[in-house]
């Protein structure tokens, strides 16, 4: 029973661990007896995570490099094979927004969330697929967000990136599910992370999201973390292909 809630022994490949939701997940799975290897790009940051794991005496490693250029991609998975022949969780959650008037974005701008989001999502799954198909029972998360499942006020390219994650969860959860690989999507809402202080710093646009928000608080990273657990353990060994969101109840309020 108790190795159907665990994540002893796994290894977690997180996009984004140094701070936010990617930071909450990485915590966790430690502490659920899983090894991990973060990636950001900020070299003093993941020092000082992988160092404090360490300290604690967790199984970590980390690199710094920005997930949205390919050879840094690669790099990363030359990084992770020094030290795993295999694993066994990739969670795509590092990410990033500008946000503006449709007519007001360039092309750079463009390419810029679609990169960061997207592009680095699908082609972290595609390198990491040789190596979480010798695991056996291994486990994608990709952390999109609720811009994907309904309008926001993020700018269309954000929402466009975010629904394409989860489509590409979907696809990669039929293609791969006889390779023993499941694909999952959580769709968060508001999170207290450093992303979202931006805007929910400004108490009229944080009472405009708790107006929309049944629960009435924003969400707290833990609270993506659990879900992530979940999703990653052999006790949720027949879902795949979904998308949840995790949102106090946002996407359920009609009027
Ligand atoms: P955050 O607080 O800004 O943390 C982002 C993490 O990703 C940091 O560790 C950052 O480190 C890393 N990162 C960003 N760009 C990167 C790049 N190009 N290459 C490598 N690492 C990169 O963000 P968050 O709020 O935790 O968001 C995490 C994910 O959840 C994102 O995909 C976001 O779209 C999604 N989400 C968040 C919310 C929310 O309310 N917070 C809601 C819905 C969805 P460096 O800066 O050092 O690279």
């Amino acid at each position: 029973m108790a190795s159907r809630w665990s994540l002893k022994d796994k290894r977690a490949i997180i996009t984004g661990g140094t701070k936010g939701i990617g930071k909450a997940i990485a915590d966790e799975f430690v502490l659920l007896g899983a090894e991990i290897f973060i990636v950001a790009r900020n070299k003093a940051e993941v020092e000082d995570c992988v160092g404090n794991w360490r300290s604690e005496g967790f199984t970590a490693y980390g690199v710094s490099a920005d997930i949205s250029e390919a050879g840094e991609r690669a790099k990363v998975i030359s990084k992770v094979k020094n030290n795993w022949d295999k694993f066994d969780i990739l969670i795509n959650n590092a990410g990033t927004n500008i946000r503006k008037k449709t007519v007001e974005y360039s092309d750079e701008e463009y390419e810029i969330i679609f990169k960061t989001n997207l592009q680095s999502a699908f082609d972290m799954c595609k390198r990491s697929f040789p190596l979480l198909k010798k695991s056996g029972t291994a486990s994608i998360i990709n952390i999109s967000s609720v811009a994907g499942l309904t309008h926001l006020k993020t700018g269309s390219p954000y929402g466009m990136t975010k629904a394409a994650m989860n489509q590409l969860s979907k696809n990669l959860a039929v293609e791969w599910a006889a390779d023993g690989i499941r694909v999952n999507t959580i769709a968060p809402w508001y999170i207290e992370t450093p992303l979202a202080k931006q805007v929910l710093s400004n108490q009229n646009y944080l009472d405009e999201v708790l107006s929309r928000t049944p629960m009435k608080r924003v969400g707290k990273p833990e609270e993506i973390a659990g879900l992530a657990s979940f999703l990653c353990m052999p006790a949720s060994s027949y879902i795949t292909g979904q998308c949840i969101a995790v949102d106090g109840g946002f996407t359920a309020l009609g009027f």
